[in-house]
């Protein structure tokens, strides 16, 4: 059985506990691999090499940081297969998800942060003839980044990569659900000849490892992509150490269609939107709110793609529906269907485990595509995050009622709109609480704009410049004239 190790100091280590965790796969329910189960003392043993290789990293000129961190695209990407089927056996994704989102993306996020890195900027400023005021900005020291399940890869890479361009060296703490591609990137890391140190990665639960990184004296920095009640929690621990914290958190977002949508464009990314990674992004529309004269319209066509995803082994290409990530995730996923019935909604697909499945993902946590309509928006399946294959529709009368209803809970993470009156896709993109708008779209990300979550979806901008700024201290020098 391979067995997942801590990478500290450049080297695969065994946790200080000596026990190991089961790593499963969640189409098939058996057990892939082990994974270190670490503790505080492992934190302590990564916060020290990275704290060590921080000197002379820091002062690694941003060129040959550059160039190391090309190397590790360039690695990623020549390793893209063996990294998609990972990601997929480990999450349950669609391999085809994992190929054209997951790797692409990991990739990606090395090289744009390589390349901002050379064309980062500070400001200057002339204070009448009296002084000249400039901006430098240094690295912290040693990043703690902590990461959850759905998009494993893409979601370390997203903050790896950026807090070592910018100097820092970072101790990272994937989830203990999805350690594998995490230690492939330990390793092509240690390949592309990043030095020991600078990345470090901590396996293990977030109770334990992960609160020991968030509440760890030498550790100045946490970024953190997760649900909302950890983000809570994270902030709790670092608050008092006065750390600075980035929190990437949940979200319940809307997808607004209006009358005037390109209905062929709006029905097709709404089944995306809704059902991409079973659901597990968090940036899937699982409120669908679409305009009355058109609703029936909508519905019966948004059914009917919704009935043609094909659910089977993520493994197999034209998989569209994969496994849930644990038996325990589709429990609570399964507990918000019952309860939508409880609260007077109608299920019109989905909302059971499906019936045939190829032999060897007979036994995994797979859940049918659910769509669910009659609910009043604030019952708490309309509130709360499922985040599983569940949407709900609801019909609306007017742009300020479906502003209303989008706005109306206490996430604010993105959002869709369809109408091709482009004054109105304005005027609701302004009007929306969230951190991302997307107009006649969905999930098209340019790395350089600024991502994050209003209200309870998340603290703080990474994405682009803002990540470098996250990941450094700005310090203002005044020299008098
Ligand atoms: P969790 O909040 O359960 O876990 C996220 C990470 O935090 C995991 O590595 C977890 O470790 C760790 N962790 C758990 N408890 C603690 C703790 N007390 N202190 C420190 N770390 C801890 O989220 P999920 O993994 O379940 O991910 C799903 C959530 O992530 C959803 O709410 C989703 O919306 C959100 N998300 C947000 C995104 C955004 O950009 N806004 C993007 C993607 C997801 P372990 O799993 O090992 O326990």
């Amino acid at each position: 059985m391979k067995r997942i190790l801590n990478f500290i100091d450049g080297e695969f280590r065994p946790p200080c506990s000596g026990r190991y965790l089961p790593d499963v796969e969640p189409a098939t329910g058996q057990v892939i691999a082990e994974i270190a189960e670490s503790g505080p003392d492992d934190v302590d043993a990564a916060v020290a090499a990275a704290s060590r290789a921080f000197e002379s990293w820091r002062r690694t000129p941003a060129e040959e940081r550059s160039r190391l961190l090309i190397r590790v695209a360039e690695l990623l990407d020549e390793n893209f297969d063996e990294l998609a089927r990972l990601e997929s056996e480990d999450s349950g994704k669609p391999i085809a998800l994992a190929r054209r989102l997951d790797v692409p993306r990991a990739v990606r996020n090395f090289r744009f942060f390589a390349t901002a890195i050379l064309h980062a900027e500070t400001p200057c400023h002339m204070t009448d003839d009296r002084a000249l005021n400039y901006t430098i900005r240094q690295p912290l020291g040693v990043a703690g980044l902590i990461s959850p399940w759905n998009l494993p890869l893409y979601l370390l890479t997203w903050k790896i990569a950026p807090a070592i361009a910018a100097g820092n060296c970072c101790v990272a703490k994937p989830s203990e659900l999805t350690p594998l591609t995490a230690d492939r990137l330990a390793a092509l890391t240690r390949e592309a000849g990043i030095p020991p140190g600078v990345v470090n990665i901590v396996h293990g639960p977030g109770g334990s490892a992960g609160r020991a990184l968030t509440s760890h004296p030498k550790v100045p920095l946490i970024s953190f992509t997760g649900g909302t009640k950890t983000g809570a929690d994270v902030m709790a621990q670092a608050g008092p150490l006065f750390k600075k914290v980035s929190l990437e958190l949940g979200g319940k977002n809307p997808n607004i269609v209006f009358a005037d949508a390109d209905l062929d464009q709006a029905v097709a990314t709404s089944i995306q939107s809704s059902f991409a990674n079973q659901g597990e992004i968090c940036l899937c529309g699982s409120r669908l709110f679409v305009e009355k004269t058109i609703y029936d319209e909508f519905l019966e066509r948004f059914l009917e793609g919704t009935k043609k995803l094909r659910i089977g082994d993520p493994l197999d290409d034209s998989t569209d529906v994969g496994a849930l990530v644990s038996e325990a995730h589709r429990r609570k996923v399964e507990g918000y269907v019952a309860l939508a019935k409880e609260e007077g909604g109608r299920v019109l697909v989905g909302g059971k485990r499906p019936g045939s499945l190829p032999e060897r993902v007979r036994d995994g946590y797979f859940l049918e595509p659910t769509v669910i309509s009659g609910l009043d928006c604030r019952r708490r399946v309309m509130q709360e995050e499922i985040f599983g294959p569940v949407v709900t529709v609801t019909p609306f009368d007017s742009p300020e009622e479906a502003i209303d209803y989008a706005n109306g809970t206490r996430y604010g993470l993105s959002a869709s709109v369809w109408t091709q009156d482009l004054q109105k896709a304005h005027r609701v993109a302004a009007a929306i609480e969230s951190g991302t708008v997307w107009v006649n779209t969905w999930l098209l990300r340019d790395l350089r704009v600024p991502f994050g979550g209003m209200k309870e979806s998340g603290v703080g901008r990474e994405g682009g410049f803002e990540s470098l700024d996250f990941f450094t201290e700005a310090k203002n020098v005044c020299v008098r004239l």
